[in-house]
């Protein structure tokens, strides 16, 4: 339902590549997600009595902006974080989710505006997270390279989790710094929508052509139409990659990749 319901507000076409950083195919979050289509079906029978039922959920953020010192006074100002986080806002309250900014941290470093790799970042994670599981933090880093990270990737939930653990203190999205709304990069102005796509994950949703296949579970939400391959930052309207399945490809919605309005 939450999939198919973040549908994108516009559809322009930039050209592309696959650009998401997250990792969706742990056989335990896999399995989590089957558990909540199988509550899913069970609820909506409830949802049926109750109109206009939303979830209801407030997700306290923080953002953290990694800048180097050459640039420091130039990008993710506070006002390109609010506007970012006006845009999560905007995005998911049909949805009945909503986000309260609890506050922006500027960190001036240049090793820390690097991004590292993957697992260097991890901790710089660690050490400036802030807020329980229950928290999100959005992290932009200004000199992440896209190529190897993509623009975007978040943590996605799991189980059995501890406040103090480590996989807690890791748990948040990583951004490129020119997502946000207004952000630039070879001559493409972005909307701040990378965010929203990645949040999604943050929230347990996979990518619409989870499984690139016309036949499995797809992405375990039980109205978003089958797709067997991604937009891959295109907008191919009435594209149906599994045409014996109901209903057209679901370029429009944030969990595919045509975010940004590829
Ligand atoms: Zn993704």
């Amino acid at each position: 339902m939450l999939a198919s319901s973040l549908l994108l507000g516009a559809s322009a076409y930039f050209g592309g590549r696959d650009w998401c950083g997250t990792q969706t195919n742990s056989p335990e979050f896999l399995s989590s997600v089957a558990a909540l289509q199988a509550l899913e079906q069970t609820a909506d029978a409830v949802d049926a009595r109750q109109s206009g039922a939303t979830a209801n959920i407030t997700i306290p953020v923080y953002m953290t902006a990694f800048v180097n010192t050459t640039n420091s006074q130039d990008i993710l100002s506070d006002n390109d974080l609010k506007a970012q986080f006006d845009v999560l806002v905007e995005s998911y309250a049909p949805l009945g989710i909503t986000f309260t900014l609890k506050n922006t941290t500027r960190i001036v470093n240049d090793d820390y505006a690097m991004g590292f790799d993957y697992y260097n970042f991890n901790g710089i994670k660690a050490e400036t997270k802030q807020g329980g599981y229950d928290t999100l933090n959005l992290y932009y880093v200004t000199n992440m390279d896209p190529t190897e990270w993509g623009w975007g990737s978040c943590t996605l939930p799991t189980s059995n989790i501890t406040s103090d653990s480590l996989w807690a203190r890791l748990d948040g999205c990583t951004l490129v710094s020119y997502t946000v709304p207004g952000g630039t990069n070879d001559g493409t102005t972005y909307k701040g929508q990378i965010a929203v796509h990645e949040v999604g994950h943050w929230l347990s949703l996979l990518h619409t052509f989870d499984g690139l296949s016309c036949d499995g579970p797809g992405d375990y939400i039980a109205d978003t139409p089958q797709e067997s391959a991604s937009t891959l930052n295109v907008c191919p309207v009435g594209r149906d990659s599994c045409p014996d399945e109901p209903g057209l490809d679901p370029i429009q919605n944030f969990m595919d990749y045509s975010g940004e309005g590829w």
